[in-house]
């Protein structure tokens, strides 16, 4: 092992990476060091790129939180993983543990969490330091390319669809058919919910059907909320907005039945207007929803596992992560990026 590592780091806001040799970390007490084999690209790493949320994280560092490889040396006292073991390094990259929000399974809130490839250092370089009480544990059978997507897009969409409470039979909408979404719509079919997919890009909804959308509307053209109460007679039981764009937030509430649940995840800065007659008088649950704990990370790697979902990934070098952000921000990657490591 070299002491070096190349990593693509974040030194200034709204400016391109920067490809370079730094340090390898060294796991101290209570931590690991994870060979990176892969790790997928989120709509997140942009929005940290350029500093788009209140919540800024210290310059520099190194974005990625879908990193999946070996862990190749472990600090004293850990005990939960062993050198050799597959895991990801995901966006909940550890919190206290003992908080209310902690103790009751909903960690991803918890005051002292630390978020990966954000308030710590990610998976866009070769080494990355973990906590092993927080890694994604990657089943035998999936690879790390196949594993990545899952550690942020899988588990956020897979979550948000169970947090809008849809039943099997009913309808879910959902928006953005991206990173999140193209792996949404196959969470939901195995879940047992009819999908009308939304998107302002007729490729993503044909691959959107590809996957067994049931239905789909380009939010581009017409009328896009009036076409989703007619599909679904009424409006989706569930609404699931991973778009990172504005106008998609007010139609996905315009898009909700009576009594339903629209979740918002997707991040882009600013503010929506609500149509507040609309929400009180269809008594319409709004609510975030944000990554997802432990369990739910299991449960969304156990879908893939038993081959019931799939992301569908573009393999590139560290060397591209530029271009690659380039793309995503002109919603010209197809559904996930994912940069594999020299073995
Ligand atoms: P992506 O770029 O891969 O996909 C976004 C998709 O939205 C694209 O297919 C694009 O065509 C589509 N889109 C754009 N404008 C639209 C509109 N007006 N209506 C419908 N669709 C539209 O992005 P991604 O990696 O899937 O991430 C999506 C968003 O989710 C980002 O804002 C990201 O930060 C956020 N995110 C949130 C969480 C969370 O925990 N809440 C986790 C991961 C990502
Ligand atoms: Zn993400
Ligand atoms: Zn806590």
């Amino acid at each position: 092992m070299t002491d070096k590592m190349q990593a693509a780091v974040v030194e200034e806001f709204g400016k391109p990476l920067v490809l370079k040799e730094v340090d390898i970390p060294t796991p101290g007490p209570g931590q690991i060091l994870v060979k990176t084999e892969a790790c997928g690209v989120c709509h997140t790493d942009l929005h940290a790129m350029n500093g788009d949320w209140p919540l800024k994280p210290n310059l520099p560092f190194i974005p990625g939180h879908e990193g999946v490889g070996i862990v190749t040396a472990i600090g004293a006292g850990v005990t939960a993983v062993k050198e050799g073991d597959r895991v990801g390094v995901p966006w909940l990259y550890s919190a206290c543990g003992h908080c209310e929000f902690c103790l009751s399974a909903r960690e991803t809130v918890c005051a002292s969490a630390e978020f990966g490839g954000y308030t710590q250092n990610g998976g866009f370089a070769e080494y990355i330091l973990a906590d092993p009480k927080y890694v994604a544990h990657i089943p035998a059978n999936l690879s790390a390319r196949d594993a990545a997507p899952l550690i942020c897009a899988g588990i956020t969409s897979y979550k948000g669809i169970k947090e809008t409470q849809a039943k099997p039979g009913e309808w879910v909408v959902i928006s953005g058919i991206g990173g999140l979404g193209h792996l949404g719509v196959q969470y939901a079919k195995a879940l047992g919910l009819k999908v009308c997919a939304v998107d302002i890009d007729d490729g993503k909804l044909e691959h959107a059907k590809r996957l067994g959308a049931d239905a789909v509307v380009n939010a581009k053209y017409g009328d896009p909320i009036a076409e989703v109460v007619e599909i679904t007679k009424g409006g989706a039981h569930g609404v699931l907005i991973t778009a990172p764009s504005l106008p998609a937030f007010k139609q996905g509430v315009g898009m909700t039945r009576k009594f339903g649940t629209c979740v918002l995840v997707g991040l882009p800065p600013g503010e929506f207007p609500t149509p507040l007659f609309d929400v009180v008088a269809n008594c319409i649950t709004i609510r975030g929803s944000f990554v997802g704990n432990r369990k739910d990370m299991a449960e969304a790697l156990a879908f893939a596992a038993d081959g019931k979902v799939k992301a569908d990934i573009e393999l590139q070098p560290l060397s591209a992560i530029n271009d690659v952000f380039k793309r995503l921000d002109h919603g010209e990657v197809p559904s996930r990026v994912v940069i594999e490591f020299a073995k």
